[in-house]
């Protein structure tokens, strides 16, 4: 006869058999580990009794047969009075469809056992209400009798006896409860309520079957494309009581720390109680350890079991476990959350003690898990996490472990949400609101006295200093001191690669822009938000931004970690052995490229040289407000000191990396007072002749280079060709830094790039420039330094012609995709005021990611493979290999770096503090899609 009921302990845990659930039980008992007894009944027999709405021959025989075993193995009997065994019908498909099918628990309780069972147990409560439920699902499930009836009863005992919640009911309201349900079950069904555990058991196994047509399953699987004729199987279980009597119990456990990773197991329990009871609080569980004192034995069991759970998942887990007198059993163990420190605890060790192997240690950590280890995050005590963090008792471990601080660890004090915006800079922070970046400034280097308390602090550099958060419009390198002091920046306007992401971002601080577009408004140095409510300077006020920037009045607490994991970082290094792209950073000055360093970068692959005048605007404005060739070409000469200053410390720092310096891209108006400010200094201010004659001539040129959106006009090579004296004197300024270095002994490896091209005659005649100057710097200094000259691909124009770009003499050494830009002329949305309708857009569905922080594949993204294709085919043809990369912003987000790894790129480049991971999702970018084919020439070292 064919086999169609197994017992968990036999057979092989075949899901197509089985069914997922089913499987997992067995596999789980067949480890040893102590699940409640049951079986199953297999996914062909749902098939065949569906045909004739039947059991087909066999089946029930070997129900029983199988229930007897469970029996036996639990010395209980089904349906009697001594020691009653009661059993759990749950239904489970080879693929889960949750919620879809049916499930009836507590089968085996009638009056009788009723009784016996409360004196047996001297808890009739708990008894009487597993009777009611029962009697509940039973009419819903199995006789599809309408639920309101039920719930309408309940709630109406409730109020009449005056208590709020199900648990307040006594005995004698239960008593109640289940002669009306009894009652209503008669009426409504034609029939009682059977008594008999055998016929309910009956009728429950073939619902469960039954289920599997029904309307909500079968929508279900149209939708999902599940197949309908895979059937579910019908798992009957033991019912394991942890409120059975005191030698009884339940609890949860982890494995391993959930908090910091350590190999120590953590959870709770309590004595004589149901699952619910821990969750909800209302007594106060025991530390796991204190099974060691209780019941020894059990505790060894635990032991044990964990090592078995295991070896089997090969993963830290979370257990629910139940002890009904004296017998442990396993409820359900899953995948455990944890945090982003415990992440790369658990995978490292794991690795060491042979559990994984090292590429599945860089598999198992997510991009979110490096963010969390290297970022401040809000401590929440919410409902969900609190059995995380509480019970864990976070705050003890970690600061035992140095590894956080938590600045505030008390409940959140009255924080709420009150905006949204851009996730630009990750992490999070609570501080004073500051409406400006001088005020930023003098209060963080404790130069004057604000109006307002201050009452939160950070450490900087082992320093206490006023946690603040700088509120803008929108920033602009005016503001790189104000953004320096502050902990966070919050803008109105400005899109993903806005001054105040890109800016804030390389220099690590928290940044939310784009906020108006939640209705976030800055009107005359109030921040107001939809609902009317107002902050004004001072305030104090919250962010936290992972997948997206959630703004928060009051103050929260923030656990910010204090380095790099060292798990972490040897499984980077395992990444690195494992990754094809390597990973450099966008860094101008030397503190972001010795970030950038200490966070492995292999070179720099963008130094924005206009960033460099960030702290020296003067000199800037003064090449770009001059007047004749005379005063122009001094303040150029002036701009040359700097910047081979500036040079000397990026090669010295980068000690033989290669280091990709972008030669200016000016959207000149940033480097100029705002129009309305000046406009309102004439009108407003008292002023000297000469001042007034001053600031309109200031006022002239400002009108002369603003730019709407998209900033264009003399931006990229433009401003180069047009004043070659720049070229000159950047390109000299590089070389004589590059000479002056590698005289210490240190290697150089300078590569100069042509910002914003769109034909092959601008990047030509830039680099005839470049190269006629490096000759003359040659000569002046009687040696010479091998130096690259390449360019950025950001105008689709350049794209479309990348083969002319990269072919002949004149060609490019290597290409750069500045993203930022391809995307904003792609698709035709400025880079700058993006925000007013990309939430807009991402929230209808118009567009499903932001294009600014995630490449757009399939459109943008043909510019992208289209140049890889026509710029390596024609280097090839000139006998060279094209090297390219990824400069702009979505070369430090995963999703973007996997494309570029499949579509052939050499190098990714990011802001410093995304290093990690994009070292992690270079790697993991190479496990997933396998080697990718080179087709024109070998990659270089790049
Ligand atoms: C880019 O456009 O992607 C880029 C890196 O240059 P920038 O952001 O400086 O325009
Ligand atoms: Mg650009």
């Amino acid at each position: 006869m064919k086999k169609r009921v197994f017992l968990f302990n036999e057979g092989e845990p075949d899901k197509d058999i089985l069914g997922g659930k089913g499987a997992n039980l067995a596999i789980m008992t067949q480890q040893g580990i102590a699940v409640p007894p049951g079986f199953t009944i297999t996914t062909n027999t749902c098939m065949d009794y569906l045909k004739n709405n039947d059991y087909p021959e066999g089946t029930w025989g070997q129900v029983l047969e199988s229930l007897s075993d469970v029996e036996k193995n639990l010395g209980k009997k089904f349906g009697a009075k001594e020691n009653p065994l009661l059993v759990s019908v749950r239904s489970g498909a080879r693929i889960s469809m949750p919620g879809m099918m049916d499930t009836v628990l507590n089968v085996g309780l009638n009056k009788e056992i009723v009784e016996a069972l409360s004196k047996l147990t001297g808890n009739p409560r708990f008894v009487k209400d597993a009777y009611r439920r029962l009697i509940q699902m039973f009419a819903d499930v199995v006789c599809e009798l309408d639920h309101a009836e039920f719930s309408g009863r309940l709630d109406s005992l409730k109020e009449e006896v005056g208590v709020q919640m199900d648990n307040e009911l006594t005995n004698e309201h239960l008593d109640l409860l289940i002669e009306r349900y009894l009652e209503v079950f008669e009426r409504l069904h034609g029939k009682p309520f059977p008594q008999d555990p055998i016929e309910q058991l009956d009728l429950a196994v073939r619902a469960v079957f039954q289920s599997w047509n029904t309307r909500r399953a079968v929508d279900y699987r149209n939708y999902e494309g599940i197949p309908h004729d895979i059937g579910t199987a019908v798992n009957v279980q033991a019912m394991a009581y942890g409120n059975f009597d005191d030698n009884s119990g339940t609890g949860v456990l982890f494995t391993r720390s959930p908090a910091i990773g350590e190999r120590e197991m953590y959870g709770e329990f309590l004595i004589n109680a149901q699952g619910e009871d821990v969750v909800a609080g209302i007594r106060t569980p025991q530390p796991i350890i204190a099974l060691k004192d209780k019941w020894p034995e059990i505790y060894d069991e635990i032991l044990q079991l964990v090592e078995k759970l295991e070896n089997h998942y090969k993963d830290m887990q979370d257990v629910e476990f139940t002890i009904e007198q004296g017998r442990l059993f396993i409820l359900q163990t899953r995948t455990g959350k944890r945090t982003g420190v415990a992440a790369s605890y658990i995978a490292h060790a794991m690795a060491n003690e042979g559990l994984i192997t090292k590429k599945d240690a860089v598999m198992r950590i997510t991009p979110k898990d490096i963010e969390e280890s290297l970022f401040p995050s809000v401590l929440w005590k919410d409902k969900k996490r609190e059995i995380f963090y509480d019970v864990m008792d976070v705050n003890e471990q970690l600061a035992d472990k140095s590894l956080v601080d938590i600045t505030h660890d008390a409940e959140t004090k009255d924080a709420y949400l009150i905006g949204k915006g851009l996730p630009a800079g990750p992490g999070a922070c609570s501080g004073h609101i500051v409406f400006n970046s001088d005020l930023a400034e003098q209060i963080f280097k404790g130069e004057i006295e604000p109006d307002f308390e201050v009452s939160k602090f950070s450490m900087r550099d082992g320093k206490k200093v006023p946690s603040l958060i700088l509120v803008k419009k929108e920033t602009s390198p005016e503001d790189f001191h104000g953004m320096v002091a502050s902990l966070g920046i919050l803008t109105m306007a400005g899109g993903m690669t806005s001054h105040a992401a890109l800016v804030g971002r390389q220099i690590g601080k928290r940044v939310i822009v784009g906020a108006a577009a939640s209705g976030i408004t800055l009107v005359n140095g109030v921040l107001s938000n939809k609902d009317g409510k107002s902050y004004k300077e001072g305030d104090l006020i919250s962010m936290e931004i992972f997948e997206e920037g959630k703004i928060y009045a009051g103050e929260l607490p923030i656990v910010i970690p204090r380095e790099l994991p060292s798990s972490l970082e040897t499984i980077l290094d395992w990444a690195d052995e494992i990754a094809e792209m390597t990973v450099r950073a966008n860094a101008d000055k030397e503190n972001d490229t010795q970030q950038a360093i200490d966070y492995k970068t292999t070179g720099t692959g963008l130094a924005r040289t206009e960033h460099q005048f960030f702290d020296a605007l003067p000199v800037m404005r003064e090449m770009i407000l001059a007047d004749n060739d005379e005063a122009r070409n001094s303040a150029i000469d002036k701009m040359g000191v700097l910047q081979k200053e500036d040079f000397v410390k990026l090669f010295t720092i980068g000690d033989g990396r290669p280091i990709t310096i972008r030669l200016l891209d000016p959207p000149l108006h940033e480097f100029l007072p705002s129009e309305l400010e000046l406009t309102k200094e004439l009108l407003t201010q008292e002023l000297t002749d000469s001042e007034r004659t001053e600031k309109e001539k200031i006022l002239l040129q400002v009108l002369i280079y603003q730019e709407a959106n998209p900033m264009l006009g003399l931006r990229g090579v433009r401003l180069g060709l047009m004043i070659p004296k720049l070229l000159e004197m950047q390109t000299r300024a590089i070389l004589e830094a590059a000479i002056e270095v590698r005289e210490t002994g240190k290697e150089v490896r300078p590569e100069i790039m042509v910002p914003l091209i769109a034909t092959q005659a601008e990047f030509a005649e830039a680099r005839k420039v470049i190269d006629k100057t490096a000759k003359q710097v040659f000569a002046d200094k009687g040696k010479s330094v091998d130096y690259q000259v390449g360019t950025m691909i950001e105008i689709p124009r350049a794209a479309l012609t990348a083969d002319e770009i990269a072919a002949g003499e004149l060609g490019a050494d290597f290409f750069s995709f500045g993203t930022n830009d391809l995307h904003q002329m792609a698709l035709g949305f400025s880079r700058d005021d993006v925000a007013k309708f990309l939430p807009f857009y991402l929230e209808t569905g118009i567009l499903d990611a932001d294009p600014f922080a995630t490449i757009d594949q399939s459109g943008t993204g043909k510019l992208m493979e289209m140049t890889v294709e026509l710029g390596r085919k024609a280097a090839a043809e000139s006998g060279k290999y094209l090297k390219i990369s990824i400069c702009g912003e979505q070369g430090g987000d995963p999703e973007s770096i996997d494309y570029c790894y499949r579509i052939g790129l050499d190098v990714v480049s990011c802001s410093p503090f995304r290093i990690p991971i994009a070292r992690l999702s270079a790697a993991q970018a190479t496990v997933r899609n396998g080697p990718v084919d080179p087709k024109y020439g070998k990659k270089v070292n790049a």
